[in-house]
């Protein structure tokens, strides 16, 4: 029989595998064991609407068993089997292609990274082995299929005598090198405490032939004092607890266990930020075992990205992506959901109604809040760690659906402080509010240092108020959903109509409106096709000026609106604000009358050193450098 090329992609990553470098091989194990398991599942899964599926038990099992004559490992499970078709398609390309994008041709580094993210399935045999044979019959056919390879080279596919149905997979190991004792593989306890380590909750026995000791019967005449001797004998050993390790307590699993169990299920190579465990006995008695990534997945942020959790009817699983499990701001949580009121045999479509789904998903959000609530309470630092990647969907869960969960979610919320210099929540900030101030105070704009600089904030500070600074595009449009917290509403720093000067400055600023109503007047006429109004001001302390916004669309939301796809030119209100107290005001006052055509290159000036002050682009930059090198001149 000819022999077959692999496809180009796997070919590249079998060569991943071959030439690997990998610290972990051993993992080679625990994909197989996965695979033989998923088998089992599908086998079990088949006979409950099968009926000459005759259900033993008995055959459900894995064994591995080990030569160390021949140096071989063998893998054997009575699942479900694979035809011959199936055999070319499933190990003769990758399966979870699509996750393996691979950027450059630098295999080695970037090769440790696939490995560790994917586990990579199959394949991995060819890290320790320089040589597979997988002999399978498939469930329903009457004859088997060999399908060996040596590697890169290629692979023979022919048929093969196999008795039962089921697969078993031999793996004939490297040769030990300086670095690398493969042998190790050969040893009873290596594999055992591999087995415990990665695969111990698999549901189905791992049998393995193990050599066991027992003391010789002593001769009747045997000094009492003699040491006994022994004897070796062989015996059939289950090798895993079967435990699902989300049905065990939580004081007997090790963090290594959980972090295992994540990352090989979940395909994660970091592990988790957080570990959520809970066993729940009400109105549905369900447990569930989730995860909170260190990262948002590589795809959270594109449409490929599917939330959801596992679905198991009592340890069986019947769901892969259970999307009703998870609303969408906690769509980055990881995890599985068992439950032994769920029934086997339940679709898609029903699934989606059952009230004891809805009932599972209700308090699963819960937890999660509460978890997280917890977290930035006891352990401020994992919760800032854990905000920063995920901060995104938690605000847009306060905005979406015309802020249906703004309440539920809007403790979890934190922003940047201008007082504590670092992330805060509402409640603290309303908790510290001086007796008489009113408002929350914002500001928007791209970047901490950005909003540090703005004119606006500088009063506002000096004055003792907090800031909070809102650095992201959902921010200001998720604030004005929720409106008002603990009975305080949002005003932001550029708010036209903020209102932080005492008595005295406020007759300040009356009596210069007063006594320079034409002033205003001209200069409003020069700026009006740019702004609404030109103001006096007393919210600047060292700037000329600035601009603030009136009426519902503030310059950031200008900016994010107008930043989308259909573009529909929404603009602010803009105001121009002027600092009376600056000298510039002298220069504009001595001008009106005196000089006017200057005045009016004097007001568009200040208009665009407001508006980049603001990080807002200028519509005509050429002019106003020629404004300014005049007005230098
Ligand atoms: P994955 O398991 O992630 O899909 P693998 O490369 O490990 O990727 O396996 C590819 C496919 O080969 C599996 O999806 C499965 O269909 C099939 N397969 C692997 N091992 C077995 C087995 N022991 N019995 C039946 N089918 C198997």
């Amino acid at each position: 029989m000819a022999k077959k090329e692999f496809k180009s992609e796997s070919k590249r990553l079998l060569n991943l595998m071959i030439n690997s470098i990998y610290t972990h091989k051993e993992i080679f194990l625990r994909e197989l064991i996965s695979n033989a398991s998923d088998a089992l599942d599908k086998f079990y899964y088949l006979s409950l609407s099968d009926e000459n599926i005759v259900f033993d038990k008995e055959n459900f099992y894995i064994r591995i068993s080990l030569d160390k004559d021949n140096r071989t490992i063998k893998i054997i499970d009575k699942g479900i089997g694979m035809s011959k078709d199936e055999l070319e398609e499933n190990l003769g390309t990758i399966a979870k292609s699509g996750s393996f994008a691979f950027k450059n041709e630098n295999e080695k580094e970037e090769g440790v990274d696939i490995i560790g993210q994917f586990g990579v399935g199959f394949y991995s045999a060819f890290m320790v082995g320089s040589r597979l044979v997988v002999k399978s019959r498939k469930y329903g056919e009457a004859e088997g299929y060999m399908w060996e390879s040596d590697g890169a080279d290629g692979y023979e596919i022919s048929p093969c005598n196999v008795d039962e149905v089921g697969t078993e997979i031999t793996i004939y190991l490297k040769e030990n090198t300086e670095d690398e004792n493969y042998d190790t593989y050969l040893e009873e306890y290596t594999i055992r405490s591999l087995v415990k380590k990665y695969s111990d909750y698999i549901k189905y026995p791992i049998k393995m032939m193990v050599t066991k000791r027992k003391p010789k019967p002593m001769p009747e005449d045997a000094d009492e004092n003699a040491a006994p001797e022994f004897e070796e004998y062989s015996e059939d050993d289950v090798l895993n607890s079967m435990i699902p390790i989300w049905r065990k307590n939580k004081s007997e699993v090790t963090d290594e266990e959980y972090n295992n169990f994540y990352k090989e299920k979940f395909f994660d190579f970091e592990d988790p930020s957080k570990i959520i465990h809970m066993s729940a006995d009400g109105l549905v008695s369900y447990k569930s075992l989730m995860f909170i990534p260190k990262r948002p997945p590589y795809n959270y942020y594109t449409k490929e990205f599917k939330k959801g959790l596992q679905l198991y009817a009592n340890g069986v699983l019947i769901m892969e992506n259970c999307e009703d499990l998870l609303p969408d701001y906690f769509g980055f949580v990881k995890g599985l959901v068992d439950s032994a009121d769920l029934s086997l045999n339940i679709s898609r479509e029903i699934l989606q109604h059952d009230r004891q789904l809805k009932t599972i998903a209700a308090s699963i959000k819960k937890k999660i809040k509460s978890e997280l609530e917890n977290m930035q309470k006891n352990d401020r630092d994992a919760y800032v760690e854990f905000y920063e990647n995920f901060k995104r969907p938690l605000k847009f869960g306060v905005y979406d659906n015309f802020g249906q969960n703004k309440d539920f979610l809007i403790d979890l919320i934190m922003f940047y402080s201008s007082a504590e210099k670092k992330l805060v929540t509402l409640k603290e900030y309303v908790d510290r509010m001086k007796s008489e101030q009113e408002f929350i105070y914002y500001a928007a704009g791209e970047t901490i240092e950005q909003i540090d600089r703005l004119p606006q904030t500088e009063m506002i500070k000096e004055k003792g108020y907090e800031i909070l600074y809102f650095t992201e595009d959902v921010d200001e449009f998720a604030i004005k959903v929720l409106g008002k917290y603990a009975d305080k509403s949002f005003k932001s720093v550029s708010d036209s109509g903020l209102d932080i000067a005492d008595e005295e400055e406020k007759k300040a600023e009356k009596e210069a409106k007063n006594s320079n109503k034409e002033l205003f007047e001209f200069l409003k006429e020069t700026l009006k096709d740019k702004t609404a109004d030109v103001r006096p001001s007393t919210r600047l302390k060292s700037y000329p000026v600035c601009i603030t916004s009136e009426g519902e669309v503030s310059l950031e939301m200008e900016k994010v609106l107008n930043s989308m796809p259909n573009d529909n030119n929404i603009k602010a209100q803009r105001v121009l604000e002027i600092n009376i107290n600056h000298e510039i005001f002298g220069k504009l006052k001595n001008l009106y009358g005196s000089d006017n055509d200057k005045l009016k290159k004097y007001a568009s000036v200040l208009y665009n050193c407001a508006m980049l002050m603001e990080g807002m682009s200028i519509e005509n930059p050429a002019e106003f450098a020629s404004d300014t090198c005049s007005l230098l001149g």
